[in-house]
C-alpha cells in the first residue's frame, strides 16, 4: 500500500490514520490493545514456556477459531511484513482464507503461501515442512494452553505445579498409558520440557513437528484467545519431549508411503478414505510445500528440517 511510513516507528504513530478502509486503526487492534500484548509477548520470551495472562480483546470472529493467534498477528505486524496463514498445513481453507483477507483488508500488508518468502506465519496445528529461519516469526493458534489440565482440573493446582516444576503427575500418566497400551499413546498436544523448566502445551501439533520446535531459529508465539494465555519459545531454545529412556518419543510413522500428488516420502502425510472403494491415499499435509516439490519434478524438493521415518 501506499502508506506513508516512517521506519522505526510503530504502524499506528506514523501517519495517525487508518489505512483508509472503515475507520479502523492499522492493523484493526487500538493501541493501547497493542502495547498491551507486546509487553506480555515480552514477559513470555524472556521466561521460556511460561504461559502469561492478557485481556484477551473480543474478535471479529468467534472465540475458538484462531482469536489468540489472530491477536499476535496483529499485534506484531507492521506494513514491511509478508504474512502466510496455514491451517493444518492448508492456505486455502476457510479458516486460513478469511484471517488472512481480514489481516490484509485491516492493514494491506503482502501475502505469501511461500513460507520461506514470509515473515509472519500465523499456523493452526502445524509447523511448515520447509525449514524455518532466523527473523521469522510463527504464531500458534492454541485451543487448551494448560499441558497439566489433563491430570488436574483446577486452574490453582495447575499453577502451583508450574511454580514448583512438579510435574510428577504428568510422568505418572505418561507411565500408566505405557503400562496400559504398551505405549504413549497421546498424538497431537505432545507435551513438551521447555528450557528444562517449565511444562508446555505444543497445541495440537502432530508428533512430527514436536522435534522442529526444538532449538528452532525462529521466534516461535502461541496464543489462546478464549483461555487468555500467551507463551513462547525465542529463536534456539531447548524443548523436548516427556519420554522415558527404556521408551522414547517417536514420532509418527509414514513407512512406504508416498504423497500422492508430489510423491514425497519425507514431509507429514494426510490420510484420505475414498468412500466408493475404501481405498486409501495420502498427501502431504503442507500444501505449499506439496506444490514446491511437485513443481521441481518431485527431484529438487526442498528437504524438510527433520524427523521422518
Ligand atoms: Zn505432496
Amino acid at each position: 500500500m501506499s502508506r506513508p511510513a516512517r521506519a522505526g516507528a510503530p504502524a499506528d504513530w506514523r501517519d495517525g490514520l487508518p489505512p483508509g478502509r472503515d475507520g479502523y486503526s492499522f492493523a484493526f487492534l487500538d493501541a493501547g490493545a497493542k502495547r498491551e500484548i507486546r509487553r506480555r509477548i515480552l514477559k513470555a520470551v524472556a521466561i521460556p514456556g511460561c504461559q502469561v495472562p492478557f485481556g484477551s480483546r473480543e474478535m471479529p470472529i468467534a472465540r475458538g477459531w484462531g482469536t489468540g493467534g489472530l491477536q499476535l498477528t496483529l499485534a506484531l505486524i507492521g506494513p514491511e511484513d509478508v504474512l502466510k496463514v496455514i491451517d493444518q498445513g492448508a492456505d486455502d481453507s476457510v479458516n486460513a482464507v478469511s484471517i488472512r483477507r481480514f489481516v490484509q483488508r485491516v492493514t494491506g500488508v503482502r501475502t505469501t503461501t511461500d513460507t520461506p518468502a514470509a515473515t509472519l506465519i500465523q499456523t493452526r496445528h502445524r509447523i511448515p515442512e520447509e525449514p524455518l529461519r532466523p527473523h521469522q516469526i510463527l504464531v500458534f493458534q492454541v485451543p487448551i494452553p494448560e499441558p497439566l489440565r489433563l491430570v488436574e482440573p483446577s486452574e490453582k493446582e495447575t499453577r502451583r505445579m508450574h511454580a514448583e516444576a512438579d510435574y510428577s503427575r504428568m510422568w505418572l500418566y505418561l507411565y500408566e498409558d505405557i503400562v496400559t497400551y504398551g505405549e504413549i499413546t497421546i498424538g497431537a498436544r505432545y507435551p513438551v520440557l521447555v528450557n528444562r523448566r517449565h511444562l508446555m502445551d505444543p497445541s495440537p501439533i502432530p508428533r512430527w513437528d514436536v522435534e522442529r520446535l526444538d532449538r528452532n531459529p525462529a521466534l516461535m508465539l502461541f496464543c489462546a484467545g478464549r483461555e487468555k494465555r500467551i507463551y513462547a519459545l525465542p529463536p534456539h531454545t531447548l524443548v523436548e519431549p516427556l519420554q522415558f529412556e527404556d521408551v522414547p518419543f517417536r514420532v509418527e510413522s509414514f513407512a512406504g508411503r508416498r504423497c500422492r500428488r508430489c510423491g514425497s516420502a519425507r514431509s507429514f502425510l494426510d490420510e484420505a478414505i475414498d468412500e466408493a472403494t475404501g481405498r486409501r491415499s495420502y498427501a502431504c499435509s503442507d500444501a505449499a510445500f506439496c506444490e514446491k516439490v511437485r513443481k521441481a519434478g518431485g527431484r529438487t524438493a526442498p528437504e524438510p528440517e527433520e524427523g521422518g521415518p
